[in-house]
């Protein structure tokens, strides 16, 4: 059986496994903070105790038939679950149709762990350790198995390179950290983004730095001042800085890698030209 003779049927497998694993990441968001079992008990309704059956958590399509409600007691349930489940499906499959089968699934368990460290920051602003510590620690096993995902011939090769990317990633994050926390007079960097950003240079390496941080940054600053022109001038709100660097993470696999690399090219290709007494063609 190979994956290309029924591509249709894998890709949408990868969809289906998306959303049920989204629909899984909504329970961890919800009961890891509280230090509740992610497995037992089994999914019950928030609102009334009464256990949910299968055919009534079916992710993204429950929702909808049940027009938001909940079966046993009416309660409205949040609109968020169905988007998180929708959107890891959409991930996933866009994961299987860019990647190699390896690579895809690596980057699923990758992105499924983003996603939940996201949530919770988001809800809570803490990222647990076991999503930064524990990311990290999945990307060198993961970097080790696939050498491919840091450009490595060897596992050691690549197990050595995700480990100094990540300890590379966290003394960077560090140190803006520092920088940030002298000019604002503030805390201007939380340790939970620190590790995060480590575990996510264990998987893509030093060089998506570059990128994780511009991006992030970027988008941070646009919806900073969003927030701000919308509350009209509520400078204290607290944003929390993780998702920005999850969506960095998520844009690197879907081009930032190869614009990245582009720009690094492009770089080294000028100031070779501008300092080598070798005509400008030489070497294409
Ligand atoms: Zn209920």
């Amino acid at each position: 059986m190979t994956f290309a003779a029924h591509p249709g049927f894998w890709a949408f497998a990868a969809f289906v496994t998306g959303a049920c694993v989204g629909s899984f990441l909504n329970v961890c968001v919800y009961r890891i903070p509280l230090n509740r079992s992610v497995v037992s008990p089994g999914s019950h309704c928030a609102a009334c105790g009464a256990p949910i059956p299968w055919y009534h958590n079916l992710p993204v399509l429950s929702w909808l038939i049940l027009r938001g409600r909940a079966m046993c007691c009416g309660t409205r349930i949040d609109g968020r679950y169905a988007i998180v489940e929708f959107v890891t499906g959409v991930l996933f499959l866009s994961l299987w149709l860019r990647f190699p089968p390896l690579d895809a699934v690596v980057y699923a368990i990758m992105c499924s762990g983003l996603i939940a460290a996201c949530l919770i920051d988001l809800d809570h602003f803490i990222i647990p350790d076991r999503f930064t510590l524990g990311g990290c620690i999945a990307g060198f096993i993961a970097c080790t198995i696939d050498p491919r995902l840091m450009h490595a011939d060897t596992p050691l090769h690549a197990f050595s390179w995700s480990l100094a990317s990540a300890i590379v990633g966290a003394l960077s994050l560090l140190f803006i950290g520092w920088f940030g926390t002298l000019i604002l007079r503030k805390e201007a960097m939380g340790m939970g983004d620190v590790k995060f950003v480590a575990a996510i240079c264990s998987f893509f390496g030093m060089v998506s730095l570059i990128w994780t941080i511009t991006i992030s940054a970027c988008i941070g600053s646009v919806l900073g001042l969003l927030l701000i022109a919308v509350q009209r001038g509520a400078w204290g709100t607290r944003i929390p800085y993780g998702p920005f660097l999850g969506l960095a993470a998520v844009a690197w696999l879907f081009g930032g890698d190869d614009v990245t690399w582009a720009y690094l090219h492009n770089l080294q290709h000028n100031w070779g030209v501008a300092n080598s007494p070798l005509p400008p063609s030489f070497g294409h």
